[in-house]
């Protein structure tokens, strides 16, 4: 068996949102509390204390049937703002012991700790003192998983919750890993899980066992996927790419265009290439950054952070288009061109606050549509009306 060091933690906060509300009102210690829509409304449930949970109260369950499996459930309309600020001091903390942090939402982090041996020592020392200054300096409680790789530190930060704190080494990988069923591999969801369950394969170890081949011939490259990570198989680093990476896209006009009105139908499209590219690679970004070259070349850039990350076309061209109209000199100029970047970008459903939101959903189900035309007919064949009716 190769040397496989312990050097992942993830971190991942217990009832977040939930827990914020407890911990701000300690009125509400010990008690139910539900954070999502009001019970009454459509609205679904985004976090819930484990008092709640012990009446089967669970993420993303309509509050309808959250209130009725737990009458007494206090509702708790989210506050992003707050969590926000309290997901910048979680992260605050994880920074402090190693630059490698990967988050992968709000309240949930990976961290890369070989190298700072010397400073905290080995990666489950590392993983108690992360644990312990969450407590001690936001009063919240943090489950780690510690392993030689992301998925079984994922995995580790999952088996004991709350509170939990589990390290999974290389020799003990098949004992902890093999009884557990297959939906706890990473990209096995409800669907798949069926798929799998149809093929024979219940458990990890079901799937460890099978071999790699047998796992390629039934499911192809879902095979090929499964059957690595459960033979402890992942070769993805930490990667602190929140501030690293960014997609953009950009148009030079034919000719120098000026007008507010002719400048903002250019940018739809660019919006649109933005969010579907955000999509397909499955990032939400922060910050939209508008760029604006004039007909003399000097080129500036505006931009704008957003409460919560985006992927979601029509955010990101209102972001852009109200950059644009806040650049007074933009409007009498000539442009020669313009362009939007989305920045600051994160796994897509970090934005845990896109649950609170009616409209976003609905605004996905619109992307996701263009986005299935656009894959079938090229890009240039699907135009929102925005762009169209002027054209
Ligand atoms: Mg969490």
């Amino acid at each position: 068996m190769a040397p496989a060091p312990l050097h992942i933690l993830h971190v991942d906060m217990d009832a977040f949102y939930a827990a914020v509300e407890v911990r701000d009102n300690p009125a509400l210690r010990g008690k139910p509390v539900i954070v999502g829509g009001p019970a009454r409304s459509r609205g679904v449930v985004c976090s819930a204390t484990y008092e709640a949970r012990a009446f089967g109260v669970r993420s993303a369950m309509p509050s309808a049937q959250a209130a009725r499996l737990c009458p007494q459930g206090i509702f708790i309309n989210g506050r992003m703002d707050r969590y926000l600020e309290v997901s910048r001091d979680v992260m605050a903390i994880f920074r402090s012991f190693t630059p490698l942090v990967q988050p992968l939402s709000l309240d949930e982090a990976f961290l890369d700790v070989a190298g700072v041996e010397r400073l905290f020592g080995d990666a489950p020392a590392v993983g108690r003192r992360v644990k312990a200054r969450i407590r001690e300096e936001l009063g919240l409680v943090a489950s780690v998983g510690v392993s030689f790789n992301m998925f079984i530190a994922k995995l580790a930060s999952d088996l004991e919750k709350p509170d939990g704190f589990v390290v999974i080494r290389r020799e003990e990988m098949e004992k902890r890993l093999d009884p557990l069923p297959v939906s706890k591999l990473w990209g096995v969801g409800p669907k798949t899980d069926v798929e799998l369950e149809r093929a024979g394969y219940r458990t990890i170890g079901d799937v460890r066992r099978a071999g790699h081949e047998t796992l390629v011939r039934k499911l192809g490259g879902l095979g090929a996927h499964i059957g690595a990570l459960a033979r402890g198989e992942d070769v993805r680093r930490v990667e602190p790419f929140w501030d690293a990476k960014s997609i953009g896209s950009e148009r030079t006009f034919e000719r120098d265009l000026s007008g507010l009105d002719a400048l903002e139908r250019e940018l739809l499209p660019l919006a649109e290439d933005v969010g579907s590219r955000a999509r397909a690679d499955a990032v939400a970004g922060r910050t939209v950054q508008l760029k604006v070259r004039f007909h003399d070349f000097r080129t500036i850039t505006r931009s704008r952070t957003l409460e919560s990350p985006t992927d979601i076309t029509r955010e990101i061209y209102e972001t852009a288009r109200g950059l644009l109209r806040d650049r007074a000199g933009a409007k009498g100029a000539r442009i020669r061109l313009l362009g939007i970047q989305l920045q600051q970008l994160a796994p897509a459903g970090a934005g845990q606050g896109l649950l609170f939101d009616q409209d976003r959903k609905r605004e996905r189900r619109l992307d996701a549509a263009i986005d299935a035309l656009r894959q079938k007919l090229g890009d240039e064949a699907v135009v929102r009306a925005r762009t169209r009716e002027k054209r």
